[in-house]
């Protein structure tokens, strides 16, 4: 399928999507590092803008491209894209919500081990010469119960991944899970405070939005158990890291393992500095598979979308 037209690439991408592109007859201009500045004054000659999180879609960019038609998120969340701004205008707005799925799971599962058996703690002392042996008694995650926030694309591959390591599983999400795989895997639906209550590991993996920021707060890090960890591999909005900070130090909960945080990279030294947190720079989709899997999905899905206008 052959198409016309210019994309601009405003952040790093797996070279295979932008070569389907050129393939297909679309110019593509490569700029990974462009400015705010810089993209508003060259947006107005492009009809495809292409961006991974770094990039921020604001209305003044929007504004600014008059002859844009589609706006595409090589990976999952929107919330970089002026999504209101875009539909006033009647931009399209793709992403490719599929291609992360495997890899933050396996992210959040890292994680979860990484906090039951002190693994990172462990490798440092290790490799400064201290003997720790004696401080580490972990936990098995065999029979403990994992509470799945969000039981969407990621939250169900987590408790897929999660059921083979024998865990139980307790789901909660705004709406109905499907049956199938509720049977599947042996999940006990509940509200959340049920699910905070009852849980030995938490997983976060709701979109951000106005009901999910600060969904956990004080008030939710005192009702989990002293022993429950809790893991965020969703958005960094979704914990109030005050609130965070303020269990972990009066050991209302045992530990938290972030791959988000609500300023990236992270201000909140005193927390990240906690030896019973772990964190990671947001890299749950950066795996080698997921890159190369969202920017060839984001290609197809985009020659589709412009074969369309042209017909
Ligand atoms: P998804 O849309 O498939 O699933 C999200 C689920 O959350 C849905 O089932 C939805 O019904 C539920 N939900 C929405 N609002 C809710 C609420 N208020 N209470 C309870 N449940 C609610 O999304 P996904 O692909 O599974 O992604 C989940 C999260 O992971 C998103 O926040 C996404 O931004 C994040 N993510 C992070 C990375 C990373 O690099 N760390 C990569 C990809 C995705």
């Amino acid at each position: 399928m052959q198409v016309s037209g210019k994309a601009l690439v405003c952040d790093s991408i797996d070279q295979a999507g932008i070569n389907s592109l050129s393939a297909a007859g679309m110019k593509v201009d490569y700029m990974p590092d462009i400015t705010s500045d810089e993209l508003v004054s060259r947006v107005k000659d492009y009809q495809v803008i292409i961006v991974r999180s770094r990039t921020k879609i604001t209305k003044e960019v929007i504004d600014a491209a008059t002859n844009a038609k589609i706006i595409a998120r090589v990976g999952v969340g929107l919330d970089n894209i002026d999504q209101d701004a875009a539909q006033t205008r009647n931009i399209r707005v793709i992403n490719a919500a599929e291609a992360a799925i495997n890899a933050v799971s396996e992210l959040a599962i890292g994680h979860m081990i990484s906090l039951a058996r002190s693994i990172p703690y462990a490798d440092s002392e290790t490799k400064k010469g201290h003997w720790v042996k004696n401080n580490l008694s972990g936990v098995e995650l065999k029979g403990k119960y994992l509470g799945v926030v969000g039981v969407g694309n990621i939250g169900r591959n987590v408790a897929r991944i999660a059921r083979a390591l024998r865990m139980n599983l307790i789901g909660y999400d705004l709406y109905p899970i499907n049956r199938d795989f509720v049977k599947e895997v042996g999940l006990i639906i509940t509200d959340l405070d049920t699910l905070v209550e009852s849980a030995d590991f938490i997983t976060c993996h709701v979109p951000l939005t106005q009901e999910t920021r600060h969904m956990f707060n004080a008030e939710r890090f005192s009702k989990m158990k002293k022993t429950a960890f809790i893991i965020n591999t969703s958005r960094g909005q979704i914990i109030d890291e005050n609130a965070l900070y303020g269990a972990l130090i009066e050991r209302k909960i045992a530990g938290a393992a972030l791959d988000v945080f609500e300023i990236e990279p992270p201000t909140n030294r005193m927390l990240i500095e906690l030896p019973n947190v772990i964190c990671t720079p947001h890299i749950g989709s950066q795996t080698r598979e997921a890159q190369q899997l969202a920017s060839t999905v984001i290609a197809e899905k985009l020659i589709q979308a412009l074969a369309g206008y042209e017909n």
